[in-house]
């Protein structure tokens, strides 16, 4: 089990009177801050969480956006100075930027919040180049953090979940095993409750997906500034959680018990002093659909290997490949791959839809060394995600609930995933 504080929308902030504020939107952020924020907002009262969630045993802060109120030098200041307090006391921190991270375009265009907390560089996404990435966060659960902002237009503070994005998000799902569940943080809702002007653009795009991977169980944003807990999971949809603005006078924020089949959840709101004000907790189905095994017999019949599509390739299998064929890696690759957007993958034989290394229709010419992609056929983590996925694939693959085939215990399954 881990101890996760979710915080969100700090909003630390330093008055400003540079005149080159009015090139950018800036004026307008340290207008507003003049006339509302400074009454509202207090740089110390995150300061004080520190402490606290030492003494709780927090073990990672996840922060959903918004450490600052105008992206400007001096509020990143006391934003990483905040940060690094929470690392020097011992807790893992994950932050993702909200929309006033991004405020200004300079402040966009130059990625301003990754140089403050540089992403994790993980394959194939890092947050900072591609908008998203994942990492395993505890027994059963997996982190998925996304950055959905965008230098907004000057009254807008709007959230883009953009057709790039949406892409990278859908193949970086199908890495994760469909047994973990999956903690998504994104600064914004990807509801459209809000008015147009602080909406999520192409939210329902983000929805459908979320809909569609039933091992997304655990959604945090923040963005409102008001505390939510949703439980829309009888709906197909996760739990939602938004800890409202933790910076605020009355600022709140929510402690995280997370094992793999339960969530200890209580919310804490400022009143003088922290204050725990609501308690609940939350069971989370571990076993998979398939838990009782599926049917499967390979026939050789060699139709995966000629089908259009893309056999991509993992650096264990170039270097399994290379030797295979007793050739460099650089020699291997110029001979045998194309490069198809960020990652590498097979050549089909010229004029066909067949793999290069298929040869007379039916044999793989190198079966013992063949990539990762094709041992693990047909059990990728998108074919077993719902039944219909896997009724899908049936389609296209005859050893699936062929009469031959015996039935494949769910432990076996996991083992094939991994060979
Ligand atoms: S389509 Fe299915 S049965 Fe045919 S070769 Fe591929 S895995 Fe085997
Ligand atoms: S490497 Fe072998 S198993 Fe994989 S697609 Fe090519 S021919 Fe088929």
């Amino acid at each position: 089990m881990i101890r996760i504080a979710q915080i969100s929308d700090l909003h630390f902030s330093k008055f400003s009177l540079s005149p080159t504020q009015f090139f950018s939107k800036r004026w307008l952020g340290n207008l507003n801050l003049l006339l509302n924020r400074a009454k509202e907002y207090v740089n110390e009262r995150p300061l004080s969480l520190i402490p606290l969630f030492k003494e709780k045993g927090i073990t990672h802060v996840i922060i959903a956006g918004d450490l600052t109120t105008t992206s400007s030098k001096q509020e990143y200041k006391i934003a990483k100075e905040f940060v690094d307090a929470l690392k020097e006391a011992g807790m893992t921190v994950f932050a993702i930027p909200g929309n006033h991270d991004h405020y200004t375009k300079k402040a966009d265009r130059t990625k301003v919040f990754y140089e403050n907390f540089p992403s994790p560089k993980r394959k194939p996404f890092s947050i900072s180049d591609h908008g998203v990435t994942s990492l395993p966060l505890t027994d059963g659960w997996h982190l998925v953090l996304m950055d959905t902002t965008y230098a907004s237009p000057l009254t807008s503070s709007n959230g883009y979940f953009s057709p790039i994005i949406e892409q990278n998000l859908k193949k970086l799902l199908t890495k994760i095993n469909p047994e973990e569940n999956i903690l998504l943080v994104n600064h914004f809702p990807f509801f459209q409750h809000d008015t147009r002007r602080r909406r999520l653009i192409r939210g329902e795009k983000l929805r459908e997906i979320i809909a569609s991977h039933p091992n997304i169980q655990l959604y945090l944003h923040g963005h409102t500034h008001r505390r939510t807990i949703a439980d829309l999971r009888p709906n197909g949809l996760p739990l939602i959680l938004d800890s409202g603005s933790t910076g605020h006078h009355y600022g709140s924020w929510n402690a995280l018990e997370l094992s793999a089949t339960s969530l200890n959840l209580t919310v804490h709101k400022w009143n003088g002093e922290w204050e725990a004000i609501d308690r609940q907790t939350f069971s989370f189905e571990t076993k998979p659909w398939y838990q009782k095994g599926l049917r499967f017999k390979c026939t050789g019949c060699g139709k995966c290997c000629t089908k259009k599509g893309y056999v991509w390739l993992e650096e264990e299998d170039i270097k399994a490949l290379s030797k295979h064929f007793n050739l460099s890696e650089n020699a291997f690759i110029k001979k045998y791959t194309r490069n198809c957007g960020f990652d590498l993958a097979l050549l089909d034989n010229p004029g066909s839809d067949d793999c290069i290394f298929l040869k007379d229709k039916k044999l793989c010419e190198v079966y013992d060394a063949r990539p990762k992609q094709c041992r693990t056929f047909p059990w990728w983590p998108q074919n077993l995600r719902t039944p219909s996925d896997w009724e899908e694939v049936k389609k296209e693959c005859e050893g699936i609930d062929h009469e031959d085939a015996p039935l494949i215990p769910f432990s076996e399954i996991k083992n094939e995933r991994e060979r």
